[in-house]
């Protein structure tokens, strides 16, 4: 059985990201969402809201797992008996710093490749901040984020400016 790991913040899910785990998750028999703890970042959602999104919104995909984990990614890959990592590149600028995090996961777990996704077209433009920054103004979130997490996206926007916080977080 051929398992693939998709790591990634999920800050929130979008439908760019929807896109990959649906086309991973159609190659691989298994494919684990893995919401990944970034000490450099500082999230609007808690792993515990983004792992419920995307539980949400996969729901109908058998072979879909959402997990979270708060170590290496080469260790958390090994620990899941996976030796794929699904990534999505949406254009060039993507490309460099994912080759190199490719190779640091293959140098630490030599077992272990990375496999990359082009984005499509109409998602190439798409990533969680875009989708943030969109939320300050009347834009229909539709065409960027799945249906069912926008109620809860627009209530946390709304919470986070009423109490004076930066979206762009
Ligand atoms: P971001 O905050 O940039 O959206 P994430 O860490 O949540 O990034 O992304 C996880 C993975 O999904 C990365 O491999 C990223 O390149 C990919 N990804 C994010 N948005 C898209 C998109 N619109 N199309 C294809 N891949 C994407």
């Amino acid at each position: 059985m051929k398992t693939a790991i998709y790591p990634g913040s999920f800050d929130p899910v979008t439908n760019g990201h929807l896109n990959i785990i649906r086309r991973a998750a159609s190659i691989f028999d298994k494919l684990i969402v893995c919401v990944m703890v970034n000490a450099g970042k500082k999230p609007m959602f808690s792993l515990t809201e983004r792992t419920a999104f995307l539980a949400r919104v996969t729901r109908e995909l058998d072979n879909v797992e959402i997990d979270y984990a708060d170590e290496l990614l080469a260790d958390y890959a090994r620990r899941r008996g996976s030796c794929v990592i699904v990534k999505g590149l949406r254009a060039a600028s993507d490309f460099e710093n994912e080759f190199q995090m490719a190779l640091i996961n293959k140098k630490i777990n030599p077992s272990l490749d990375t496999m990359f996704l082009t984005s499509e077209h109409q998602y190439m433009y798409l990533s969680s901040s875009t989708v943030k920054e969109l939320a300050c103004y009347d834009v229909d979130l539709r065409d960027f984020l799945p249906e069912e997490i926008i109620p809860d996206f627009k209530q946390r926007i709304r919470a986070v400016k009423e109490q004076g916080g930066n979206i762009h977080a």
